[in-house]
């Protein structure tokens, strides 16, 4: 077992306290976290940052012993730092790979495959012009698809309990699996890259939309019924396996990814900070259900400071939330590009000082998935003052209410639009 306990470590951190202001403390062990970083893993989430600040507060593990500050250096070590519900901090040091066998090797696609499993004999099964496009497979390849897909989810999911604050050191990157953050309460997610957390074996619903679609199960962050979440200052991305390198399967796009970061099923009082997301198509669903039930009252989120960069959709999409997006930077230029902000049923999302560097139509970047109403203020397009709702009411119908009913309080420091681009990338995503 190589987690370290940083007793020592932490002790020091606080004899050393007066380096605080220094730059770049010398790193003995450049694997192993400086006073500067221990000190910072102690951060709860400021008072007033988001919604997350709201209710009981995130404070993560900042209230951990000694005996649960950790370094961990591959996945095994992590899936158990992150383990249960006792305060802790859990250090992610370098390159972790999450898909691998016991030996820390990397596990491929077809090592999760199950004996009846091909992906030849999938699209023979299920090809519209075999099986049509009424109903969803089922069936004998189907069935084994889905073993498939459960046994890569044993090995590349890792449940993060409560009162958890995982940080990355070391230039720390996660890749290949995901962070599920399901049932629990207080985490925070700090300064990690996390790639690529591609589906081996996507799902075919010829029922999505008027074509189908691939469809894939894992985000890079999770969280579904979780509250009182942090999530800042981390960059998600595809890694070096975009959707650009996929093929089409039934002229559709054989989609392996799912969200960046999703947060569904009555999660609640998240905040969403000075993450770097780029080169991603799905990237922030809140609310994965229209059904009126668990969501209702819940899914509040703020977004702030993060910087959007060739994501094609979902930045975010919303049902029942009131979601606070403010300060964000948006750069929408590819041919790909969907819409950003996601007005989704019962959904109040307040966009305030927002900066679009946008090639669509200005109309484009609100999406109607049956809401009725948006805030968008102070929104920057190409360095002009633009009305977003106006612009999306003179293109679409139905029109949307410009008023979505309340008003974010939960805010630190709002700045000028003009500014986020700058702000933004040089001090937004990992380090
Ligand atoms: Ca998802
Ligand atoms: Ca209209």
């Amino acid at each position: 077992m190589r987690v370290r306990p940083l007793a020592a470590a932490a002790a020091a951190a606080l004899t050393l306290a007066g380096l605080a202001g220094a730059a770049h403390p010398a790193r003995p062990n450049p694997a192993n976290p400086t006073p500067a970083e221990l000190r910072s893993a102690r951060q709860a989430l400021p008072a007033n940052d988001g919604w997350a600040s709201t209710g009981p507060g995130t404070t993560g593990g900042s209230a951990a012993d000694t005996a649960h500050v950790t370094v961990t250096h591959n996945r095994a070590e992590l899936v158990a730092a992150v383990a249960g519900d006792t305060p802790k901090i859990v250090f992610v040091s370098g390159d972790i790979d999450l898909s691998v066998d016991a030996d820390n090797h990397h596990r491929d696609c077809a090592s999760y495959a199950d004996p009846q499993y091909s992906l030849d004999a999938f699209l023979a099964a299920y090809d519209p012009a075999v099986w049509g496009r009424a109903a969803k497979p089922s069936g004998p390849i189907e069935d084994a698809r889905v073993r498939s897909a459960a046994n890569q989810g044993l090995t590349v999911k890792v449940n993060v309990g409560s009162n958890t604050t995982i940080v990355g050191i070391n230039k720390a990157h996660l890749s290949h699996g995901s962070l599920l953050l399901s049932g629990v309460s207080n985490v925070i997610v700090r300064n990690i890259q996390l790639s690529d957390a591609a589906d081996c074996f996507p799902a075919w619903d010829p029922t999505d939309g008027d074509t189908g679609n691939w469809n894939s199960l894992y985000d890079l962050v999770s969280l579904t019924g979780a509250t009182n979440v942090w999530i800042d200052h981390n960059t998600f991305n595809d890694g070096d396996n975009p959707d650009s390198g996929q093929p089409l399967y039934f002229g559709r796009p054989y989609q392996v990814h799912d969200g960046a970061s999703d947060i569904i099923k009555a999660s609640d009082l998240v905040t969403v900070s000075w993450n770097a997301y780029a080169n991603h198509d799905k990237t922030m669903l809140i609310g994965s259900t229209d059904t009126v039930g668990v969501d209702v009252g819940k899914l509040r989120v703020t977004v702030h400071h993060n910087r959007f960069d060739n994501v094609f959709q979902r930045a975010p999409r919303v049902r029942f939330g009131q979601v606070d997006v403010y300060d964000n930077y948006y750069i929408a230029t590819s041919p790909d590009y969907q819409y950003s902000l996601g007005v989704g049923v019962q959904s109040s999302i307040y966009a305030q000082n927002n900066y679009f560097s946008l090639k669509a139509p200005v109309g484009n970047v609100i999406h109607y998935w049956k809401g009725t109403a948006i805030t968008a203020i102070g929104s920057l397009v190409n360095g002009r003052p633009t009305d977003l709702v106006a612009a999306y009411n003179a293109a679409n119908d139905p029109d949307l209410n410009p008023d979505a009913g309340w008003t974010p309080t939960a805010r630190t420091h709002v700045d000028p639009a003009w500014a986020v681009p700058a702000l933004v990338s040089v001090l937004g995503g990992s380090h």
